[in-house]
């Protein structure tokens, strides 16, 4: 039995996870929980937020995020992707900075305009 919180809503249940029994899940005080609880066990994922470098812009790094949950152990792969990039000016929200980060299938895209 493995047991979490569930990140899904403020309300944070304590969920219980039985691995014996297929992965059932109890503590749930929706469906959301339940969902999460198994996937959190089998293939857990995260969205991954950063900034970038940019130039040429007011500030000197630009905030991003993939468009989607990726696997959990794809994020240092992300991050060392993200590392070594440099934007240039201007950036728009929802860009596309990296596509197909780690070979994942999901892109990181810019969370703010930057003139
Ligand atoms: S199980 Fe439902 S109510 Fe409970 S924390 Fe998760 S999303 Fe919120």
């Amino acid at each position: 039995m493995k047991e979490l919180i569930c990140i899904c809503c403020p309300r944070g249940c304590h969920l219980q996870v039985d691995e014996t029994q297929d992965y059932a899940v109890t503590g749930n005080a929706c469906p959301r929980g339940a969902e999460y609880g198994r996937a959190e066990c089998t293939a857990p994922t995260r969205v991954v937020t950063s900034t970038v470098a940019v130039r040429g812009a007011a500030y000197p790094r630009c905030p991003v995020k993939t468009a989607a949950p990726i696997p959990k152990g794809k994020i240092f792969e992300v991050m060392a992707t993200l590392d070594g990039l440099t934007l240039r000016a201007p950036v728009t929200l929802g860009q596309v900075v990296v596509k197909n980060a780690a070979g994942t299938g999901v892109d990181v895209v810019a969370t703010r305009t930057l003139e």
